[in-house]
């Protein structure tokens, strides 16, 4: 039922083709989110039970979904785990404040993101429309089999709009650091040795001190990495290099 629009050349996002779907069962919370999203120009459809909010995903084909995890019928992350099974959909799910192992279960199950209550509406649409916009990005550059959308693993990077996500967050880097990472990108699961890095990233002529390289390594690694000193992304290939591993 989604109309592919095509998309252009610029990675500019087209105009999403389906609605929002919210599933939350605190009705005064999901119609002031629908209500947000409306005056943003989105279109929205809501359900107060993780039923109801099956039935509208199967029938309405949602373009992202904003799912509370505590939920009657179909409790949140039993929905998203279907979800997920269907389709890749963008998935923000909201947790309570003091919930950290349902956010993780969450993310482990698929989410893309998350949103802690209680949170600021302006806080949710930026998140959402950040997801529209790299879903329709990662749409486009599979249209057009080429694009700024890189992804390895939990890392996805779009070159053009010079963002970063890593399990679905959106993360600041600066330029050396995501000129870094881009070569990384570029290379998957591939050894890069200290050479290419300190050419691509700092120029050919560079005679600097390649400390320099490790600092940056090493604040890359504090960004990605879930334990920095235990990276699982960005690998040592000692004497020679890094890798990044999948
Ligand atoms: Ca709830």
């Amino acid at each position: 039922m989604t109309v592919d629009a095509a998309n252009g050349a610029t990675g500019e996002g087209s105009t999403p083709s389906g609605p929002i779907l919210v599933v939350e069962d605190e009705e005064a919370l999901v119609g002031a989110i629908c209500y947000q999203l409306q005056r943003e120009g989105f279109d929205a459809v809501s359900a107060v039970d993780g039923l109801r909010g099956l039935d509208l995903f199967r029938e309405r084909a949602p373009v992202l979904v904003i799912l509370d995890l505590m939920l009657p019928h179909i409790n949140g992350l039993d929905l998203c785990r279907i979800i997920r099974g269907e389709s890749e959909v963008p998935i923000i799910i909201l947790t309570a404040k003091d919930a950290e192992a349902d956010k993780v279960a969450g993310l482990e199950i698929g989410a893309d993101d998350y949103v802690t209550k209680p949170f600021s509406m302006r806080e949710l649409v930026t998140r959402v429309r950040a997801h529209l916009r790299r879903a329709s990005m990662a749409s486009g550059a599979r249209s057009e089999g080429e694009g700024g959308n890189l992804v390895a693993g939990p890392i996805q990077m779009d070159t053009q709009r010079h963002e970063v996500y890593v399990r679905g967050r959106l993360i600041e880097l600066p330029p050396k650091e995501f000129a870094l990472l881009e070569a990384f990108m570029l290379r998957p699961g591939k050894l890069v040795t200290r050479q290419i890095l300190l050419s691509e990233v700092w120029g050919v002529e560079y005679f600097g001190d390649t400390r320099t390289l490790d600092v940056h390594i090493k604040r890359l690694r504090a960004k990605i990495e879930e334990d920095p000193r235990r990276p699982e992304h960005v690998k040592t290939v000692r004497g020679l290099g890094y890798k990044l591993q999948l």
